[in-house]
C-alpha cells in the first residue's frame, strides 16, 4: 500500500525530554517508521517537540532542519505543550527528570521513561502519582535495553509466582569479564578495550563498582514482587579486584566468571516460607560477580549482551536475551512503550495498575551460597592447618583447595560447601587478623547446585 491510500489512523503527539543517543535514536525511528507504525497500530505518531540543553549541537542521524523546528531549552514547556499528548523522558539523571514526569502525569500525560537512575531511587513515588492520575508509566528501556523484560514480568508473568530472577544487566562488565575469559586479559587491559570500543565510560565507575547493575536489579525487583525497591536497599559488589587467574581457576573447574543481578523472593525471618496472604514480599537483591557452571544458559552469554533467567513456580525456567544498551535498541523498546501507551489514550485504558508495597528485605548477611576465596599465605609448615582451623570454628566447609607457589609465599584457593554469608564474612575476618596471611584475594560465590 502506498502512503497516499493509507487511511490515516488515530494521530498521537510525543514530546520527547532529550535527545543524546537514546532520544536521537528514538526520534529517527518515528520520523522514518510513522508509515509502517501506523499500518500495523493504526496509530500516527509525530514527535511535535524535542527538549536538549544545547540547540546548536550535531545531532547524528536527524534531519537539522526538522530537528531545529522542534527543539527547545524549555523543558517545561514540552510537558505542557497542548500539542503534546505523550511525554517520553531521555534525558537521564534525578532532576529535573523526575519533576518533569510527575507534571506531566499530574497534567494527565502518559510518560515514558528509560531512567533507571531515577526509577531505581523514586519509582514508588512516581508510579503513585501515575496510578492517581490514572496514566501510565512505563519503563521498558530502563534495564536491559531492547530485552522485553519488563513487559514479560508485568504482563506476560502478571500471575506468576515468581521465584528468583539471575541477570546479566551490565554490558560493559560482561564484556571485560568475557575478554579476561577467553583472551586471557588482565583485568586493567579489559578495561582499557571496553573504554576503546565505547562500551565503558572514561569514568567506569557505575559499571565496575556494580551501580548500574543495582539500579537494574532494584527496578526489576519491584516489577516481580510489587515491591517498593529502591537502590540503596540492594547488596553490591563489583568486578574490581577479580584477576585472570581466578577466572583461569573458575574455567578449569567448569565456570564462567559473571557479575550478577540476583532478586529472589526469600523466606520469612524465622522461616516462613509462605507469608500469610497479603503479607509484604520477603524479598532479597543483591549483585556481586559468581561462577556460573558452564551448562547455565547465563555462562554462555557473551561480550556485551544482557540476558535474564527467571525461575516461576508454575512457568518453570525461561531466558530473555538481547542487546540491553545503545541508541537504537533502546529506542526500539521506548517505542513499543510509547505505541502501548497510544492505544491506552485511544481506548481511554491504561495498562495493569502497578502496586507497591515495603517489602521486608532480607540482608545477605542471612542467604547461604557456596564460596570460591584467595588467600595468599607464608608458605610455612603449620599454616594450612591454621587456615583450616578458622574456617571450622565458623562452621564453613571446605570442599576443594589448590595450592600454588608465589615465591616465598603460596596462594590457597578454596571452594566451600553451602555456608552462611555471616560465617563466611566472619571467616574472612578471622583470616585476615591471621599473622601468616599476607592477603584475603577474591572471594566469589558460586551458584548452582552444589559441586560433585
Ligand atoms: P545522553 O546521550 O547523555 O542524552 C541525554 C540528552 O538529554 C541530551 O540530548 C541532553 O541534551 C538532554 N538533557 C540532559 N539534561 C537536560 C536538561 N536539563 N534539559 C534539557 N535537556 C537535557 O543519554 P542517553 O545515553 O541517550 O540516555 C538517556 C536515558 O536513557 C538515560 O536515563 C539512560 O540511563 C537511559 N538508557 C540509556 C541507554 C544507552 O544505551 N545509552 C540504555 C538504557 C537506558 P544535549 O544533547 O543538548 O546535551
Amino acid at each position: 500500500m502506498s502512503r497516499s491510500e493509507h487511511t490515516p489512523g488515530v494521530a498521537l503527539r510525543v514530546g520527547v525530554l532529550g535527545c543524546g543517543n537514546v532520544g536521537a535514536a528514538f526520534v529517527g525511528l518515528v520520523d522514518s517508521g510513522a508509515t509502517a507504525i501506523s499500518l500495523r497500530t493504526g496509530i500516527d505518531l509525530e514527535v511535535t517537540r524535542i527538549a536538549v540543553r544545547d540547540l546548536d549541537r550535531e545531532r547524528p542521524g536527524l534531519d537539522r532542519v526538522a530537528f531545529e523546528k522542534r527543539a527547545t531549552t524549555d523543558s517545561g514547556a514540552v510537558v505542557t505543550d497542548p500539542q503534546v499528548d505523550i511525554v517520553v523522558e531521555l534525558m537521564g539523571g534525578i532532576e529535573p527528570a523526575r519533576s518533569l514526569i510527575l507534571q506531566a502525569l499530574t497534567s494527565k500525560k502518559p510518560v515514558i521513561s528509560g531512567n533507571k537512575e531515577l526509577l531505581a531511587a523514586h519509582a514508588g513515588e512516581l508510579t503513585a502519582a501515575a496510578e492517581s492520575a490514572g496514566v501510565d508509566l512505563l519503563f521498558e528501556a530502563s534495564v536491559a535495553g531492547a530485552i522485553p523484560l519488563v513487559r514479560l514480568l508485568r504482563d506476560s508473568l502478571a500471575g506468576e509466582h515468581i521465584v528468583r530472577l539471575t541477570g546479566i544487566v551490565n554490558g560493559t562488565t560482561n564484556y571485560m569479564l568475557t575478554q579476561m575469559s577467553e583472551e586471557g586479559l588482565g583485568y586493567n587491559e579489559a578495561l582499557a578495550q571496553a573504554q576503546s570500543l565505547g562500551y565503558a565510560e572514561a569514568d567506569p565507575t557505575a559499571d565496575v563498582e556494580g551501580y548500574d547493575a543495582a539500579a537494574k536489579a532494584a527496578i526489576l525487583a519491584g516489577i516481580a514482587f510489587d515491591a517498593d525497591v529502591s537502590s540503596s536497599d540492594v547488596h553490591r559488589e563489583g568486578i574490581v579486584g577479580i584477576e585472570a587467574s581466578d577466572i583461569a581457576f573458575a574455567r578449569r573447574l567448569g565456570y564462567e566468571v559473571k557479575l550478577l543481578a540476583v532478586v529472589e523472593r526469600a523466606d520469612a525471618p524465622g522461616g516462613e516460607v509462605a507469608p500469610a496472604v497479603g503479607a509484604p514480599p520477603c524479598v532479597a537483591v543483591r549483585v556481586h560477580p559468581a561462577m556460573v557452571p558452564k551448562e547455565h544458559p547465563l555462562a554462555s552469554v557473551r561480550g556485551a549482551f544482557n540476558a535474564v533467567f527467571v525461575e516461576g513456580d508454575a512457568a518453570g525456567e525461561l531466558m530473555v536475551y538481547g542487546r540491553g544498551a545503545g541508541g537504537r535498541p533502546t529506542a526500539s523498546a521506548v517505542l513499543g512503550d510509547v505505541i502501548d501507551a497510544a492505544h491506552h489514550l485511544r481506548e481511554q485504558s491504561r495498562g495493569r495498575p502497578a502496586r507497591r508495597r515495603t517489602p521486608l528485605l532480607r540482608p545477605i548477611a542471612d542467604l547461604r551460597s557456596q564460596y570460591y576465596l584467595t588467600l595468599d599465605v607464608a608458605d610455612r609448615p603449620g599454616v594450612l592447618a591454621a587456615v583450616a582451623s578458622v574456617f571450622g570454628e565458623h562452621h564453613v566447609s571446605i570442599r576443594s583447595m589448590e595450592q600454588t607457589g608465589l615465591g616465598v609465599d603460596a596462594r590457597l584457593l578454596f571452594i566451600t560447601h553451602m555456608a552462611l554469608e555471616a560465617d563466611v564474612s566472619a571467616t574472612l575476618q578471622a583470616l585476615r587478623d591471621l599473622d601468616t596471611v599476607e592477603r584475603v584475594g577474591s572471594v566469589l560465590r558460586v551458584i548452582g547446585s552444589e559441586l560433585a
